[in-house]
């Protein structure tokens, strides 16, 4: 077993599957695999929902070899919770493609919800894009929403990302040459302001960088528009 993150939405339920397997196959040696950010939210948990991290993944990454020229690989590349794993499969000599699981960064046609998917650092939420772009691989499994992803769907979210926070400095920049001291963003949602609230409306300065605040943005699945839309908040 392997915890993506520490999110009792994608962890608080594991287990009920460690119990299955358990019993499924009693001879088997069950290892629950994490960072640390995972392995301490679970052995400060007052439910008995998520089973333990036995072996906790660092900075330097594991593997598991599975023999037959299948391997799964985990790397510490955050974007989310900060020390989140991209859980990665190589494409196979016979052909067979290369799959990366990285949890609450990248939707595959849609924005990320709730302030980029509340990261805990935008700088670090842009780079994981990168960093999954930089293993080989075809099919993204992204953890929520509607569907598999694309490397092309990668890059969308991560020219959506740029692009967001690119209007954000503009956005603010005005607002502070418009003679507001301090608080930018008050400003920009100003009636007094109505260009500057079409620029820096999404976005607000706190001590982590960048938060995302208005822009809860929604695509349908197979729509492209809304994207270009909401970069554009
Ligand atoms: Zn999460």
């Amino acid at each position: 077993m392997i915890y993506s993150h520490a999110h009792y939405d994608h962890i608080g339920g594991a287990a009920r599957f460690h119990t299955w397997a358990e019993a499924t196959y009693p001879a088997a040696p069950i290892t629950v695999w994490g960072a640390a950010s995972s392995r301490d939210l679970v052995a400060t948990s007052k439910a008995p929902r998520a089973a333990p991290v036995t072996r906790l993944v660092t900075q330097t990454g594991a593997g598991i070899d599975l023999g037959a020229d299948l391997g799964v690989y985990m790397t510490v590349i955050g974007g989310h919770k900060g020390d989140d794993l991209a859980i990665y499969i190589p494409a196979g000599a016979d052909g067979a493609p290369g799959i990366v699981h990285h949890v609450d960064v990248v939707f595959p046609g849609w924005v990320a919800p709730f302030t980029l998917a509340l990261t805990d650092s935008v700088g670090t939420f842009v780079n994981a894009h990168r960093a999954l772009l930089r293993l080989d691989w075809s099919i993204f499994s992204g953890g929520h929403l509607t569907r598999l992803g694309t490397r092309g769907d990668v890059w969308t979210s991560l020219t959506y990302s740029t692009d967001l926070i690119e209007a954000a400095r503009a956005g603010t920049a005005e607002a502070a040459a418009s003679g507001a001291v301090g608080d930018a963003i008050g400003t920009c949602l100003s009636p007094a302001h109505p260009r500057l609230a079409t620029r820096c409306t999404p976005l607000s300065m706190s001590s982590g960088g960048w938060r995302l605040t208005g822009a809860s943005g929604r695509c349908s699945p197979s729509g492209g528009a809304c994207w270009a839309a909401s970069t554009l908040c």
